[in-house]
């Protein structure tokens, strides 16, 4: 039998692989990517497919037939393509060089998410191997696109491989973070994104006499202002869970729960833990960030157009009504005279409703048992992430897909947030290991015999 250390050296060279590979999205090519887990799963002799869905672009599937007697799990899905590298001088090494440094594997995509990809492949070669005959079926699925809303990935699968897709339970990204001891926060869902444009008109007049002159740009630039600084309704449903898990104090607790309270909280964490604070305010709403600002058309003409485009997120449950309403609400008497539309197509753009999964569903105390050797009597604790990630996709045909993986204690939650599409991205060489045993132990034990 091959034994443990050999899968661990296997996890980490594949890992390196793929940041070399360099699946920058766009355009993506993650066909590189893919073709070497395809590799890596033949040289081994595991069957798999890959389904290519564009020129370069491509994703593979994997699959242990179960008995049918009991629910179906899918490692993944995930992906293999990574964002650009912004300010390479901001780098302390070459971004792509998947150099191990400090015990750390380093390089753009290694935390987001190709430490998840390469352990969950390894994991599923390591039950293959051992002969696993799991009761209902184990899938493996790697995917193109995530970076750029899944359109070439895990949404061409739900449409090009749907049986493949119907899954009970889906384990990808955004989960296993220790947060206090004995706690681990992990993905229950996720909020919504939708993009809107913002356009206002105005009379375009000579520039040289702007007396009370009818400008769109002022107005655009107005309506910025107002929308940055408007509060939509409070909901804290989703922070009462995270906060209940947490174990906080009676007072932070109490804090916590009343809205009224909410923006002395948000104040007094902005100077202590600024992602805290990011993250408490993104969960509490929608949230509406004014990130693109276009108007005029000549330095000495009065703009007669203007817009902005808008970044919103959402909460489970509140659609485009919701967000129409708001963004009018927001900008008080502009609200009445602004176009609010859909911004035209662009790389990197989808609209997504917010969703979740049950917090306490049944694999939930298995993925405690499969940590345990890690973290002992450990407690989950639900996380709506703020961010859109492809679990979207399976939530919205009723699997329960959580965010799972297994950082080490020493992985401080601020850097965790800072890494992932910031420079100096890197990923600890015990949360690859840990992550590959939490994948392997947890389909083992919920689906063994
Ligand atoms: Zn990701």
């Amino acid at each position: 039998m091959v034994s443990k250390n050999t899968h661990i050296n296997e996890v980490n060279e594949l890992l390196i692989t793929m940041v070399q590979n360099k699946c920058i999205n766009p355009p993506g090519t993650e066909l590189k990517s893919i073709l070497t887990i395809e590799n890596h799963l033949k040289q081994r002799n595991i069957p798999c497919k890959i389904i290519e869905s564009a020129p370069e672009r491509g994703n593979l599937i994997a699959e242990i037939k179960g008995e049918g007697s009991s629910p179906s799990l899918m490692f993944g899905p995930s992906h293999v393509d990574v964002v650009p590298i912004g300010n390479e001088s901001a780098w302390e090494v070459e971004p792509f060089s998947g150099i191990i440094k400090d015990e750390q594997i380093w390089g753009r995509g290694t935390l987001d998410m190709l430490f998840i990809v390469a352990t969950q492949v390894q994991a599923f070669v390591r039950l293959h191997e051992e002969g696993f005959k799991p009761k209902g079926d184990l899938k493996l699925c790697i995917v193109a696109d995530e970076e750029a809303g899944g359109i070439y990935g895990t949404e061409w699968l739900m449409k090009n491989e749907p049986d493949f897709m119907k899954v009970d339970y889906a384990l990808s990204e955004a989960g296993g973070i220790p947060i206090t001891p004995g706690k681990l926060l992990f993905g229950t869902g996720e909020k919504g994104a939708a993009w809107k444009r913002v356009s206002f008109k105005g009379t375009p007049t000579h520039g040289s006499m702007p007396y009370k002159s009818d400008n769109a740009v002022v107005k655009a630039a107005i309506a910025a202002e107002k929308l940055s600084k408007y509060t939509p309704p409070i909901n804290l449903d989703y922070i009462k869970i995270m906060v209940n898990g947490l174990g906080l104090n009676r007072i932070t607790r109490f804090m916590l729960s009343h809205r009224l309270l909410l923006p002395i909280v948000l104040r007094t964490a902005h100077r202590q833990n600024p992602v805290m604070a990011r993250l408490l305010h993104a969960l509490s709403r929608m949230t509406i960030s004014p990130n693109i600002f276009h108007g005029g058309t000549k330095t000495n003409i009065v703009a007669g157009e203007a817009y902005l485009d808008v970044d919103i997120r959402t909460l489970p449950n509140q659609n485009d009504e919701y967000i129409e309403k708001q963004l009018r609400k927001a900008m008080g008497k502009l609200g009445e005279e602004a176009i609010i539309e859909q911004p035209p197509d662009q790389p990197g753009f989808f609209t997504s409703e917010g969703t979740a999964s049950n917090p306490e569903s049944e694999i939930v105390p298995f993925m405690c048992k499969a940590v345990s050797e890690v973290y002992p009597n450990v407690q989950f604790v639900p996380l709506v992430v703020a961010g859109a990630t492809d679990l979207r996709y399976l939530r919205e045909q009723g699997t329960q897909a959580y965010g799972f993986s297994l950082f080490d204690p020493d992985t401080p939650l601020n850097t965790m947030a800072k890494l992932p599409h910031g420079p100096n991205e890197r990923v600890n060489l015990k949360t690859v290991e840990y992550s590959l045993m939490a994948y392997y132990n947890l389909a083992k034990e919920f689906l063994g015999q």
